[in-house]
């Protein structure tokens, strides 16, 4: 057994420490602010090889795994979740054209992903579709060599800036296994129909993009469904079983960003003539917040070096995703108490960090079906 990264790995945790806290440190604040970021950190991004770390060399990817990924996520969410996850996110989905995809469709799509040229995203969820996924109606119906989609999508990552989003459709209605009438299409975002507005108001990654789709008789070739038909369920668990551990990673990230704040802040605040640092109940909370990230961080790779392993376990990635998005809420929440009045600021990147956390008990499946699938998964 081996806690220790290898030297690869240590240097891609130093490279992207340096390239988050230089890129996004000074800017995360405006780009909070703004609800969105500067796309040129993106290209910078893509340059140095981080968007895609985990797809093939020959589709010009860094050909590294998952652990790789959840490095990137943790060291750019220690900085700042929304600038990290909209850069991190714009290949989301590219696993599914990795995977299950044609020969032709990862030359196509996978190359100029990586490079920066093109985002993707994966649309999946829906205004009445969400932890029940099973219960999208976004259709994709057959005309000729084409599909016709139509219906809409919520929440979806990168849905105003994306060349293209993987979505999940309802391509056989009428089969009686509901895991069995899905299918995932490609669609470029160019085509007529389709439109995407952006959801302004977020509680937290404001610089990251999210968006509601509309689907007006989109036409695409049936050349952009992937794989086969009725498979797009399976698909879906292929992609969030690859993800949800990144969003885990995230959550270490931010759990370990808020307890060094915490110390900074805790060593410096005098308050009844001694810095907070001296009293019981502030090093307590301090303990606990660097037992829970540790006890995440365990969780997180443990659960990245299986998928690499390619000794998958279902139950540990979920039971990881549901204690890291508590782990973080409680984590930056303590963080907060200790800064006082001051954490409540959004010059304080305590403020942030609260806000930003509890994303991670949402997307990606929340923490109750997590929970769902760990029990599930022991009961058998
Ligand atoms: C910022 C952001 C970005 C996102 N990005 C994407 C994206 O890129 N692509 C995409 O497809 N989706 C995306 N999502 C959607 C996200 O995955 C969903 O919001 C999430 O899966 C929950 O679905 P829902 O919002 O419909 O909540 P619901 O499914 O309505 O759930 C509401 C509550 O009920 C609970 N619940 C549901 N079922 C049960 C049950 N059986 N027992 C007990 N409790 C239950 C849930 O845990 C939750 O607490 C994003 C969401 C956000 C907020």
């Amino acid at each position: 057994m081996d806690f220790e990264f290898s030297k690869e790995q240590k240097d891609i945790v130093k490279a992207a420490r340096e390239f988050a806290e230089g890129e996004f440190t000074d800017r995360a604040q405006e780009f909070d602010r703004a609800e969105t970021f500067d796309e040129q950190i993106f290209k910078k991004a893509a340059a140095l090889g981080f968007v895609g770390i985990f797809i093939n060399e020959e589709y010009g990817g860094g050909g590294l795994g998952i652990t790789e990924q959840c490095i990137l996520q943790e060291e750019f969410s220690a900085v700042d979740l929304g600038t990290g996850a909209g850069v991190l996110s714009c290949c989301f989905g590219s696993e599914i054209i990795q995977e299950f995809g044609t020969e032709e469709q990862r030359k196509k799509y996978l190359p100029p992903l990586t490079k920066g040229d093109t985002i993707m995203g994966s649309a999946l969820t829906e205004p009445n579709a969400g932890s029940d996924l099973a219960a999208a109606v976004t259709s994709a119906a057959r005309d000729g060599n084409d599909y016709v989609i139509n219906g809409s999508k919520m929440f979806i990552t990168n849905g105003t800036r994306a060349n293209y989003l993987i979505c999940f459709v309802l391509t056989d209605p009428d089969n009686p296994n509901n895991h069995r009438r899905h299918s995932m299409v490609i669609v470029e975002t160019d085509r007529n129909g389709f439109e995407a507005n952006k959801l302004r108001g977020k509680l937290g990654i404001r610089a990251s993009d999210t968006a509601e789709i509309s689907f007006n008789n989109v036409r695409v070739p049936c050349s952009n469904l992937v794989g086969e038909p009725g498979k797009g369920f399976a698909q879906a668990m292929y992609l969030f079983n690859l993800n949800r551990i990144g969003m885990a990673a995230q959550a270490v990230g931010m759990a370990r960003s808020a307890l060094e704040e915490s110390i900074k802040h805790v060593k410096k605040r005098v308050v009844f003539g001694a810095p907070l640092a001296t009293y019981q109940a502030i090093q307590f909370k301090l303990a606990d917040m660097y037992t829970l990230m540790h006890a995440g961080r365990n969780l997180v790779y443990e659960a990245a070096w299986r998928i690499d392993q390619a000794k998958i376990d279902h139950k540990l990635i979920a039971a990881a995703k549901a204690f890291c998005g508590q782990m973080v809420v409680r984590c930056t929440d303590m963080a907060l108490q200790m800064h006082g009045g001051y954490g409540y600021l959004d010059e304080y990147k305590v403020q942030r960090l609260y806000r930003d956390a509890k994303i991670i008990e949402i997307y990606e499946g929340t923490t109750e079906i997590e929970k769902m699938i760990v029990a599930r998964r022991l009961l058998i």
